[in-house]
């Protein structure tokens, strides 16, 4: 009985031993796992052939080659990122993702790499010519679940919003814009290059002139990882620098 013991001991320690060994020379640390959501071009979207493309999925190949780790993309909700990061499911969020102080009480943030800013896209012959007109129509507004649209959409009337009630979430950037293809709501709000993006590819809609303020992009990282967070910021430095990022971006975003 006991050497029946002793032999299960030692082939559990050569099995944690082998694991262990396996895992320091391959897959330990090797992989980066950034969850971001996939519908939101020219940031993240799946290309004809299915492929993960945009600036935020080749910003991380970068970033993952510096690291020394091979990049893998978790296509997630984009409500459940920041949690995600939070509990070290994903290490990195790369989503498009606007810097807020309510999202830093949950992660870190690295430095901006992008910027955006809220745009109405609405249908070409929309009546609804400016934000007030929306006021005044009680038009309806899709967004997409969680982002930074949803939040300043469904607010009070008095704090800039248009009051929840007027406001459908969807699980996609693609999602909300197909709602206003469909006519289920009179105009989306959503991150303008995403919106010039759907714009593009779709016809009958317009991005109505409107001015929200600027919001920083940034990618997300544990609150315990601060080594991680040190690492990218050098990375995007070196990429602002060398021209990185820029060729990234304007292979996305061609000059106007
Ligand atoms: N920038 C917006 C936000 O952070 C939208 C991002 C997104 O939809 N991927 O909320």
């Amino acid at each position: 009985m006991k050497s029946v013991k002793r032999i299960a001991v030692l082939a559990l320690a050569a099995a944690l031993l082998l694991c262990c060994l396996a895992g320091c020379s391959q897959s330990k640390g090797s992989k980066l796992v950034m969850a971001t959501n996939a519908a939101f071009p020219p940031y993240e979207f799946k290309d004809d052939s299915g492929n993960y493309a945009g600036i935020d999925v080749e910003l991380a190949q970068k970033l993952a080659e510096k690291l020394g780790r091979e990049l893998e993309i978790a296509d997630v909700e984009f409500g459940s990122i920041v949690g995600g990061v939070q509990t070290g499911k994903y290490d990195v969020g790369i989503a498009g993702m606007t810097v807020t102080d309510e999202r830093k009480e949950s992660v870190n943030f690295s430095d901006s790499y992008a910027t955006g800013v809220q745009v109405v896209i609405v249908k070409e012959d929309s009546p609804i010519t400016s934000v007030d007109d929306m006021l005044s129509l009680g038009s309806t507004i899709g967004v997409q679940q969680d982002t930074t649209g949803d939040i300043y959409a469904s607010d009070t009337i008095e704090n800039g919003g248009f009051g929840d009630d007027k406001v459908t979430r969807y699980k996609t950037g693609a999602d909300a814009v197909q709602a206003l293809i469909t006519g289920k709501v009179d105009s989306v709000i959503i991150d303008n290059e995403p919106a010039k993006s759907f714009v593009a590819a779709n016809t009958g809609l317009k991005i109505l002139d409107t001015a929200y303020v600027e919001e920083e992009y940034a990618i997300a990282v544990s609150k315990d990882n601060d080594e991680l967070l040190e690492k990218i910021n050098s990375a995007i430095a070196e990429f602002k620098q060398d021209g990185t990022l820029d060729g990234i971006i304007s292979k996305y975003i061609p000059a106007e």
